[in-house]
Parts: C-alpha cells; sequence; structure tokens
C-alpha cells in the first residue's frame, strides 16, 4: 500500500472512531439528561402529592374541628341563650357547667373537677366544684385574659390549649355580655379533646370530602388516605383502619381544640390517579439498555476497524511477499534466457544447465501463482472442486518429482514412503496442490542438506499423508495460527525464506472442502522439526487410476533431491 493510501485509510479510521466515540457521547449525555429530566419529573409529582396531602391534612382538620364545634354548641347554651346582663345584674355562678351532660361531652370528671367563673368588671376568679391550686388559679386568669386581647370574641365559644406551665391546659370559654354590647364576664370549663371530638374524626373519614371532587373521581376515603390524629402531647386521638406509608404525608397542626397534629398519608396505589398524567413512567431501564447497546456497537465498530486495519496492513505485508517471491524466479528466468538468447553458453551442459533452471524456476512461479489463484477464490467462495477416486501414491509421486529439482537446487534430500493401494475421492489438482506446499514448505525451511519425509498410510476409513522435516519446528503456541490466512512465524518475517503466508490456509481450505483435517505436531523426542499432516476419508474402489501406477503394490521407500536420482 502506498503512502497515499494508507494516509487516507489513518484518517477515515480516525474520522470513524472519532464519529464512534462522539456517538458514545451523545448517547451517555442523553441518558443522562433523561436522567435528570425523570428525576426532575418524580420529584414535582412528589411534591404535588405532598401538597395534595397537606391540603387534605388542613381540609380533615377544619372538618373535625367544626364537627367538634357543633358537638359543644349546646354547653354553652345557658351563656348564649339567655339575655344579656341587665345593668347591675351580676352573672350567675358557674355551676351550671358541671352537670352530667355537659361533662359527658366535654371532660370527664377526672379531667376538670371545676367550672370558672372570670368576673370582667370585679377581676374576680371564682370556681364550682374542686378549686384548682392558686397557680393553676392564676394560670387561668392570665390564659382567659391573654387569649381575649388576641382576638375579638363572637357569641360562640373559644378554646385555649397551653403546653406551658404547672400542667398542660385546655379550656373552653365563653364571654355572657351585658347590655350595651361590653364584655361582664368569662365562663369555663377545662376540656378533654378526645371527649369533644365524640365521633368527630371518624365522621369526616366515613362522610367528608378532603379532596376536591374533580381530583379524586369517587374514590372513596379509606382508599385515598390514611389518618392519625394525635394532640400536642403525641396522644394517639384517632387513626383510620388502613394505614398506608408515608411516602407522601404531610402534617396539619392547629393550636386551639387540644393542638391537634392531623397526619395524611395518600395511599401510593392511587398516586397516579391522582396526578394529571400520571407519575412518570422511569425509562432509566431502557436509556440503561439503549446506552449498553451503543457501547457494544461502539466497541463492535473499533474492534472491527482494528481488525480492518490488521487486514490492510497482512494484506500489505502479503502484497510485498508475494512480489518478493516473484521477482527471485523471474530473475532468474531473465538472467538464463538472455545468456542463452546473446550465446553466451560455453558447453552443451551449461545450455542445459540454464534451461533447467529457467524450468525449475517457472514450475516455482506457476505453484505460487496457482496458489495465489486458490487463496483468492477461496476468500471469494469460488472454489470449486471435481473431485474422483484417485490413487494417491501415484499422485504424490508425480507431485514430488516436479518438485525433485527444487528440491536438488536446495541440497535437501526428499525421502518418500508411499502406501500403494491408498485411494480417496479428492480434486487431483487441488490434491496436488496439497502435498506441494507442504513439501515446498519442509525444503524451505529445512536446513541445507536436510530430509523431508513424506509418507502416505491408510488406516481404516481414513488416508493419512505427512512430510516431515528438520527444520527448525514450530512453536507450541502456534500450531493454529500458521493456517491462518497471511500469517508467518516471527522468525521468518525478517528471514531471508521468502514466503506470503497464505500456503497453509490454501492447504487447510482445501482439505476440508475434502471432508478431511490437518495439523502438526512434534517429531519423536529429541528430534528436531515438524510433522505436517493431512487425513482424508479413504474411498474403497477405483475404476481406473488417474495417473500411472507403480507396479508395486506394497509400501515403497524412494527418495529424490540433490543427490539422489528419483526411483
Ligand atoms: P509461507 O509462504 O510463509 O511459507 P505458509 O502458510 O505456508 O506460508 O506457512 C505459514 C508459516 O508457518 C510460515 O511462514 C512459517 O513461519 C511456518 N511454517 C510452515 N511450514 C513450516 C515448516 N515446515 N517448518 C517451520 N515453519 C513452518
Amino acid at each position: 500500500m502506498d503512502g497515499m493510501s494508507a494516509r487516507f485509510t489513518r484518517s477515515r479510521a480516525t474520522i470513524l472512531v472519532a464519529v464512534l466515540l462522539l456517538t458514545m457521547g451523545l448517547a451517555a449525555a442523553l441518558a443522562y439528561e433523561a436522567w435528570r429530566a425523570e428525576r426532575s419529573h418524580s420529584a414535582t409529582a412528589e411534591r404535588t402529592l405532598r401538597d395534595y396531602a397537606a391540603f387534605a391534612a388542613w381540609e380533615y382538620t377544619a372538618s373535625s374541628k367544626s364537627h367538634m364545634y357543633s358537638n359543644i354548641l349546646f354547653v354553652f347554651s345557658p351563656v348564649m341563650h339567655e339575655d344579656p346582663l341587665h345593668p347591675g345584674e351580676a352573672p350567675e355562678p358557674p355551676g351550671f357547667l358541671l352537670r352530667k351532660s355537659v361533662r359527658e361531652k366535654l371532660c370527664p370528671a377526672e379531667v376538670s373537677p371545676y367550672a370558672f367563673l372570670l368576673d370582667l368588671e370585679t377581676g374576680a376568679l371564682t370556681f364550682a366544684g374542686a378549686a384548682p391550686s392558686p397557680e393553676l388559679q392564676r394560670e387561668i386568669h392570665d390564659a382567659v385574659l391573654a387569649d381575649l386581647a388576641k382576638y375579638e370574641p363572637d357569641f360562640g365559644y373559644r378554646t385555649i390549649t397551653r403546653t406551658t406551665g404547672t400542667k398542660p391546659l385546655s379550656l373552653v370559654y365563653q364571654v355572657k355580655w351585658r347590655m350595651g354590647g361590653t364584655k361582664a364576664a368569662v365562663y369555663g370549663i377545662e376540656f378533654c379533646v378526645r371527649s369533644m371530638a365524640g365521633g368527630a374524626f371518624e365522621t369526616v373519614m366515613a362522610k367528608s370530602a378532603v379532596l376536591p371532587p374533580a381530583l379524586t373521581k369517587g374514590v372513596p376515603n379509606d382508599s385515598l388516605f390514611s389518618v392519625v390524629v394525635r394532640d400536642f402531647e403525641g396522644n394517639l386521638l384517632y387513626q383510620s383502619p388502613i394505614q398506608y406509608p408515608p411516602s407522601y404525608a404531610a402534617e396539619h397542626a392547629l393550636d386551639a381544640y387540644g393542638g391537634l397534629r392531623t397526619t395524611i398519608a395518600i395511599n401510593p396505589a392511587i398516586a397516579d390517579r391522582l396526578l394529571i398524567g400520571g407519575r412518570p413512567r422511569s425509562r432509566l431501564g431502557l436509556l440503561g439498555a439503549l446506552l449498553g447497546l451503543t457501547g457494544v456497537l461502539v466497541t463492535i465498530g473499533l474492534l472491527q476497524l482494528r481488525r480492518e486495519q490488521e487486514l490492510a496492513r497482512l494484506r500489505e505485508d502479503f502484497v510485498a511477499s508475494v512480489s518478493h517471491e516473484l521477482r527471485t524466479p523471474l530473475a532468474q528466468v531473465r538472467m538464463f534466457a538472455e545468456t542463452l538468447r546473446l550465446g553466451r553458453i560455453r558447453s552443451e551442459r551449461e545450455r542445459a544447465r540454464s534451461l533447467e533452471i529457467i524450468d525449475q524456476e517457472a514450475r516455482r512461479l506457476t505453484h505460487l501463482v496457482e496458489n495465489i489463484l486458490l487463496f483468492s477464490r477461496a476468500e471469494r467462495h469460488q472454489v470449486r472442486l471435481s473431485p474422483r477416486p484417485c490413487l494417491l501414491s501415484a499422485e504424490v509421486r508425480e507431485a514430488l518429482h516436479s518438485f525433485a529439482p527444487i528440491a536438488a537446487a536446495r541440497h535437501v534430500r526428499v525421502v518418500q514412503a508411499l502406501e500403494d493401494d491408498t485411494c480417496a475421492m479428492v480434486d487431483v489438482e487441488a490434491f496436488r496442490q496439497i502435498v506441494l506446499n507442504l513439501v515446498d514448505n519442509a525444503i524451505k525451511y529445512s536446513p541445507a542438506d536436510g530430509v523431508v519425509r513424506v509418507s502416505l498410510t491408510s488406516e481404516g476409513a481414513v488416508v493419512r499423508l505427512e512430510v516431515e522435516d528438520d527444520g527448525p519446528g514450530i512453536p507450541p503456541a502456534d500450531v493454529e495460527r500458521i493456517w491462518a490466512p497471511y500469517f508467518r512465524l516471527e522468525r521468518d518475517v525478517s528471514s531471508a525464506v521468502a514466503g506470503s503466508g497464505i500456503g497453509l490456509a490454501v492447504v487447510r481450505d482445501l482439505v476440508q472442502r475434502h471432508g478431511g483435517r490437518t495439523g502438526v505436531e512434534r517429531r519423536g523426542r529429541g528430534q528436531p522439526g515438524s510433522r505436517f499432516f493431512v487425513e482424508l476419508p479413504r474411498s474403497q474402489t477405483i475404476d481406473a487410476p488417474m495417473s500411472p501406477a507403480p507396479s508395486a503394490t506394497h509400501a515403497a521407500l524412494e527418495s529424490i533431491g540433490a543427490t539422489e536420482s528419483d526411483a
């Protein structure tokens, strides 16, 4: 690959990586934005639901208060309904407030055994029943006057709840007016909010709408919310039978009426129906999946890119090594052809030698080109084979014969041990290429004066071709990788041995197409080199041998090579 196309590939890769990373970044930013938006929507929805709970608690308290108000309205009816005091008329003593019917409504006897009258004109505080301690009397006096100063009393009653002083104090009082519109006196009694409430909390729960019906759409209170009412001391006054978790809860507190604390919790199961459009649904799972998918896609993209670059590099090396492999025999052919053409030959022997070299190099070129063609067809899935029954020993012998000059040139001895009646269904050309590739490697990687052993045996349904050499062998870690396209051992990449890394890939592809298997193993203990083998399914019959078969039917030991002639 030239510099320009390498630069183009590099800049394309940079752009692709940038786009992939940008995609990942965008997906992450989108996921983060969506997560934030969802959190904000959820927070708003929760706030709204808590606001509803606060509104409901306020409304619940107000309704309870109004029930309590009407519950005890009659207590002060003598004060209310009787005429205002005439000038000079003294207010009636407070004993009427201790009637049984009043006590039942307001306070069990143990809470308030007394009723009081505060004469606003004389300042005198008088009691009916058991008068409290002087300290408490003072507190009652001050509490009533302070409350009167704060509020303009009407004709109803007021309640006071004090948490300070000698004991918690809950008073209910009403003003008695004098003709002419002045306040003459105050009648009062201590009360207990539990008694005063009567069934107020239950009634509100059962009958009152504490949220606008347009919102609740007719859902009954006990499915809508739960309620807990306590007094200011935390004593439980009421709790609804069903209680919901406090996810959307709010409290409303009242200063009067015993300091009611009403807590409302909205039923989370109904929360969706209370919100317009429902609670926001979490899309985090989906976004997470999308982000994960983008991550996977980006990773695949990056891996693919790396693979593409790796392939590009391999192809680059391949083209370089193929050119190198082609160049050497071509140079030889040209040189000897030139010598012949210019008549620089000194003897007949030299002429024969030159022709032999030209022939040998032309064979190498043919073999090389054949390999490249097979490899490129295999890559494009265009290999067409025509298997037919074939005597393999004859084919091996033929192939070795054609390779003899090359072996001779390298001073390598090729020894063959071929079982004669080995027959298999093979494509003859493909089988020859298989043999030649293995033998070529064995010769190439053998030391000078090395020995290459080729054997052909059959066992059961399998025919086995073995090519052994005493070269450097294959490191155990690479016994599989050497069959991959373009792969060359590190030590060979930088060595003088020319190679393109496709020979073994072609062998494996062709063998597999014949339903066989390939492999490489160590030779015996302490022996250098390697043993490449090919196993093919054996076929039992053969109609006519495709190549001239040798006369011997037993395994023959022959040798070809530099020093010995083809047997
Ligand atoms: P090449 O054209 O490089 O020989 P092959 O596919 O035939 O390509 O072989 C792949 C690699 O396996 C070779 O480059 C070499 O490193 C290693 N190899 C193959 N055969 C042998 C052998 N007989 N001895 C040592 N190494 C071998």
